[in-house]
């Protein structure tokens, strides 16, 4: 299992300038709460999942199995 991030640097730029913008919330959402903190609960869920291989919801990490 390997985390990396996306290899288009012009997505990791807005979306980091995104995260800085909302206090390290993820700018792909509109709630903000713990869950919500990069990496957010939803991206940790996947990491979790053996099963599952590909970006998180705004793209900026990948997850390979
Ligand atoms: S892991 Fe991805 S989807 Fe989740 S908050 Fe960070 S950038 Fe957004």
């Amino acid at each position: 299992m390997k985390i990396r991030l996306n290899p288009d640097q012009e997505l990791v730029n807005t979306v980091k300038a995104g995260l800085a913008a909302r206090g390290n919330h993820c700018p792909c959402v509109r709630e903000m709460s713990d869950d919500t903190l990069c990496m957010c609960k939803q991206f940790r869920e996947q990491i979790a999942d053996p099963e599952f291989e590909g970006y998180c919801h705004c793209m900026l990490y990948y997850k390979e199995k």
